[in-house]
């Protein structure tokens, strides 16, 4: 089986090889190594390989497993649903709040980033293109108007939107969410566009991604909780 490491540089480089046919620069394409259910062994492997940036999709999952990972440089991103409830804890412990769905969530994330006297935190949009139930994100008649409201808000700083599409064996089965989601992230004048997973990242690359994230190609097969 291959390490982490040799499995970072193997994705590494299929991101570049992406982006540079979409003839896109490789550095603006982020890659985020998402270890939901990955122990602590594997999320230090990764960063010791030099990875920075990191996911997790569960906030009480992170608060266990951070406790025996001493990672200075690492950047956090939430990649899950997050409940209003919770959106103290999730301002504590990420960078990046990706999955910001109703203004509710975005006035609970602003109050507490201004408790926190952080400078801003920074948030995106998750946005449901499709009309699965199991998906979540705020619809993208709702979008407009969270994204002004989110907007108003002095200590978020919303840099762009995030999306998962529906599953599809063929990874061109995402395509026009793919698509659908850049026209939303221009029309907004948004920069950030965090779409692509392991089986469909390179086509979110050539449809404009500036966030991939990535899990199983990195860490193998996830296993059923923190360690
Ligand atoms: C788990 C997860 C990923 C990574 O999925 P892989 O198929 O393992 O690459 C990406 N985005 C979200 C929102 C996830 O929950």
């Amino acid at each position: 089986m291959a390490s982490i490491r040799e499995n970072l540089a193997a994705v590494r480089e299929r991101v570049e090889a992406a982006s540079r046919r979409a003839g896109r620069d490789p550095r603006s394409v982020l890659l985020l190594a998402v270890c939901k259910k990955q122990p602590a062994a594997a999320i230090r492997e990764a960063y010791e390989a030099g990875q920075r940036h990191f996911a997790e999709n569960q906030v009480q999952e992170f608060e266990q497993k951070r406790a025996g990972l001493d990672l200075p440089h690492a950047e956090w991103h939430l990649i899950g649903h997050l409940q209003s409830n919770k959106a103290r804890r999730a301002a504590t412990l990420f960078q990046v709040i990706e999955t910001v769905d109703s203004i509710r969530l975005a006035r609970r994330l602003n109050d507490a980033a201004r408790d926190l006297d952080a400078v801003r935190l920074r948030v995106m949009i998750e946005v449901k293109l499709s009309a699965e139930p199991s998906k979540e994100g705020c619809s993208e008649q709702e979008l407009p108007e969270l994204a002004a409201g989110t907007r108003e808000l002095a200590n978020l700083e919303l840099v762009g939107l995030m999306t998962v599409p529906p599953f599809t064996a063929d990874p061109e089965g995402a395509r026009p969410y793919f698509r659908r989601l850049w026209e939303w992230n221009e029309r907004l004048g948004l920069s950030v566009l965090s779409m692509g997973m392991s089986h469909d990242f390179e086509v979110a690359i050539e449809e404009g991604s500036t966030i991939v994230r990535v899990g199983t190609a990195i860490f193998g097969e996830r296993g059923t909780g923190p360690e």
